[in-house]
């Protein structure tokens, strides 16, 4: 869970800035919280949203009062979230939204706070109406937007917000502490880059989505240890068969990605991430002549999966790339 003392340890930046702006009153009415896939952007957003609506904050949310518990279960009344990792933003979400906030400014003076997670999954229709809205603020009215890649963002929405980045944690601390959470120590190293927060990483791991994954992936890394053309086969037929959702595909896609970087570094004699996994990623170093291509390919891809209507064709590909570059 995020709250203050997540923020102390492992944000102390963003807990100062925050914590001063909001005593000192002298908060921006946006702020844009960026930070690396794998950080926990939309739990920090609500937990500072929450903060904006606490009445005992000491100096963030005290998560006791009658507004965080409402914030907390979901009914305050005056909060939005528009969430770009589910589907991309659109023109409409927007313009609700501030229709919604617009009525409601006029008739009171509570605070109303809408966060848009992966401000960069917008479309630009969606964009333009962002930035009127950014440019014409309501009194009362905050905006925290969230992203995992700033240069997505348009510079003129950039420009009219307060940026606050988010930092990474140590890799090895976070499965330490993962490990004393039940979570086996293979799990946590899978996971340690995809979820850098110890509750985020348990939830995952505890996730239907993950068990489905990992076993697809475990399968082949199998296959790829024995050939590229037997991997390129299982990605084409099982994995494409196997994982249906948006969600698990990015998922697969980051184990990949970590797999991929892994071979390089062999190649190079560094420590890599996957290490129980060792003789299987040297034998797919030896199978791979590029495997720096198809990092490339995959993270292109990860960032075309909110677009791409067949998910088949993602793991079609891919088998295809990884032949070519072997
Ligand atoms: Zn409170």
């Amino acid at each position: 869970m995020i709250d203050q003392e997540y923020l102390k340890h492992y944000q102390p930046i963003i807990f100062r800035s925050f914590a001063n702006a909001i005593n000192e009153d002298h908060l921006s009415h946006a702020l844009l919280l960026s930070g690396e896939p794998g950080l926990p952007l939309k739990e920090v957003a609500f937990f500072l949203a929450q903060s904006l609506v606490c009445d005992h904050r000491s100096p963030l949310a005290c998560g006791h009062c009658l507004n965080c518990l409402r914030f907390m279960d979901g009914n305050y009344s005056d909060f939005q979230l528009i969430d770009g990792s589910i589907s991309s933003i659109k023109k409409e979400n927007v313009l609700t939204l501030e229709e919604d906030f617009s009525r409601t400014a006029i008739q009171k003076d509570a605070k109303m706070i809408y966060i848009i997670h992966l401000v960069e999954n917008m479309t630009s229709e969606a964009t333009n109406s962002l930035l009127k809205f950014l440019e014409e603020p309501h009194a009362g009215v905050y905006a925290i937007l969230t992203t995992e890649n700033e240069s997505k963002v348009l510079p003129t929405i950039v420009s009219r917000t307060t940026n606050m980045a988010m930092i990474r944690s140590d890799r090895n601390s976070i499965i330490e502490q993962t490990h004393e959470l039940d979570v086996p120590l293979n799990d946590a190293i899978l996971l340690a880059d995809i979820a850098n927060e110890p509750s985020m990483l348990f939830n995952l791991y505890q996730s239907d989505i993950y068990q489905l994954v990992k076993e697809n992936f475990l399968s082949l890394v199998k296959s790829f240890s024995l050939d590229s053309q037997a991997a390129a086969y299982v990605l084409q037929k099982n994995i494409a068969a196997n994982i249906k959702s948006k969600e698990a595909t990015r998922l697969f896609l980051d184990l990949m990605i970590t797999l991929l970087e892994d071979t390089i570094k062999i190649k190079n004699n560094k420590e890599i991430n996957f290490s129980f996994l060792r003789p299987e990623i040297e034998k797919i170093a030896s199978n791979v002549i590029h495997p720096e291509k198809i990092v490339k390919e995959m993270v292109k891809l990860r960032g075309e999966i909110d677009l791409s209507l067949n998910l088949a064709l993602v793991f079609d590909h891919l088998g295809y790339y990884i032949i070519k570059e072997s």
